[in-house]
């Protein structure tokens, strides 16, 4: 039987087309090309998705079933330290990184838990998304749980409460892949627990799938043989797309209808000419309460003395009225870290103390932030919220640069245990906040000029000052004060 797909541009079509009339070669066909190649070869995708699913679960179960190692373990000569450190120290750091690099191209080539929560689509009972699931608030509020979940249990020290954590979510992927949607990735652009973070980042990518909307519709004139739907798993609306936060870059819908193509842009293009036309209050919280609040607050309390204090100060109150049930320290592993041979145990005041340090940062830094961003929209012109929510957008390099240095911390920890010179480690984290801090201020200054010019301008960027004065003070504490 033959297709009824209309023959597809190859790739070599594509780079001649991009190198104009002299047919060079250029970057932009290049691009193209390797658009074309990943929709090409998704069986080969596909095996490498299965290939990271099996290395995930290894690395995921095998260590939860084995004892503790002792304190002398390394990485070289214990599996659960070498699991930590891959999942904690390289996989989530160098995950984020690559979403400012490649776009979400980890979420749709790479994934255990995208490809899971597909393949269970596909067999399952194919039930349309419910509308509790389509709610905006879902990225920025899981999130949240996640992170000061994980931070009770402890889930970058034990294997066991990685297990919970990260096996949880993707027993829930699975379990919503096998009831909604025919083969697409519900879990994924819903309720995955980093989709709003990876969505943000990958704004900053200098790649993405344009879409040609005047060679779309000329594919619709006298056509009379149907074009083939693309599968885009994370169900993207391919025609209007215009950015790229919600694709997963699996190349799928390379050369569809000879009007999308993998393409290079400016990283600044997103946030601040797409964003210019959306108003996502949640995406603002996400920025400044969640990776600027809830996740300051989590990479903080363990080196915080105001935390000390803090819950210094609660147990004497506790003690002097005689109230000690929260002292008590017999709550299970995975309510509260408990590992009594490790001479590691949260009372219940350890785990309220640690929720309300975590939530008063996010509220403080969170507010703090907002402030600063409505007195910068205020001065550059008249209020509209919808500005405030596109300068928000200007910190995303700020918040990215900050959750890769709170995850790498890890790393820098486990790597000084194995006895590797980390004296640079400082000296990086000061350039890479260094260079998150002129590139949110690059966008800022964008997004301020579409409304301001001249002193105006210039006025309305000092609040932005304040605001990443005020983040890099938090990284202050945590890396050189304390
Ligand atoms: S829009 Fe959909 S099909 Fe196209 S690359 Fe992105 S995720 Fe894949």
């Amino acid at each position: 039987m033959k297709s009824a797909r209309p023959p597809l541009p190859h790739s070599a079509d594509v780079a001649a087309r991009a190198g104009g009339s002299c047919r060079q070669p250029t970057a932009q066909g290049f691009m193209a090309a390797v658009g074309l190649w990943l929709r090409d070869h998704a069986g080969l995708l596909r095996a490498l998705q299965w290939g990271v699913v099996v290395v995930y679960a290894a690395l995921l179960i095998v260590p939860a079933c084995l004892d503790l190692p002792e304190d002398s373990a390394r990485i070289w000569n214990n599996l659960t330290i070498f699991a930590q450190f891959v999942f904690w120290g390289i996989w989530w750091p160098f995950v984020l990184l690559s979403m400012v690099l490649f776009g979400r191209l980890w979420c749709g080539v790479l994934c255990p838990e995208g490809a899971l929560s597909e393949w269970a689509a596909k067999k399952g009972l194919g039930r349309p998304i419910p509308r509790w699931m389509r709610w905006g608030g879902w990225p920025f509020v899981a999130f949240a749980l996640t992170t000061i979940y994980g931070q009770l249990v402890s889930v970058y020290q034990y294997p066991k409460a990685a297990l919970l954590v990260l096996g949880g979510s993707t027993v829930a992927a699975v379990i919503v892949g096998f009831i909604y949607t025919r083969g697409k990735r519900a879990w994924c652009r819903h309720l995955c627990p980093v989709n709003g973070v990876f969505g943000l980042l990958s704004k900053l990518a200098p790649m993405y799938y344009r879409v040609d909307e005047a060679a779309w519709k000329a594919s619709q004139q006298g056509k009379t043989i149907p074009i083939q739907a693309v599968d885009c798993a994370p169900l993207q609306p391919l025609r209007h797309m215009q950015g790229g936060s919600g694709c997963h870059m699996c190349g799928r819908c390379s050369g569809h209808r000879d009007a999308i193509e993998l393409s290079l842009r400016s990283p600044t293009e997103e946030v601040v000419k797409v964003a210019a036309k959306e108003a996502d209050g949640w995406q603002t919280a996400l920025i400044v309460y969640g990776l600027l609040g809830v996740a300051m607050g989590a990479f903080h309390w363990t080196m915080s003395p105001w935390f000390v204090a803090m819950k210094q100060a609660a147990a004497e109150w506790l003690v002097d009225h005689d109230i000690l049930w929260p002292l008590d320290t017999e709550a299970p592993w995975w309510l509260l870290t408990h590992y009594p041979q490790h001479n590691d145990v949260f009372s219940w005041l350890d785990g309220a103390a640690l929720i309300s340090y975590v939530l008063a940062t996010a509220l403080a830094l969170g507010s703090g932030l907002l402030l600063c961003l409505a007195a910068g929209v205020r001065i550059a012109g008249p209020w509209r919220t919808q500005r405030l929510h596109h300068l928000a957008q200007s910190l995303i390099p700020l918040a990215g640069c900050g959750v890769f240095l709170g995850l790498s911390a890890l790393t820098v920890t486990l790597l000084k245990a194995e006895g590797v010179p980390m004296f640079w480690a400082n000296d990086a984290r000061l350039t890479l906040l260094a260079g998150a801090n002129l590139w949110s201020l690059w966008l800022g200054r964008a997004i301020l000029a579409r409304w301001s010019s001249g002193p105006r301008q210039a006025l309305a960027l000092m609040p932005l000052l304040a605001a990443l004065a005020l983040v890099d003070a938090a990284w202050g504490f945590m890396f050189w004060w304390w």
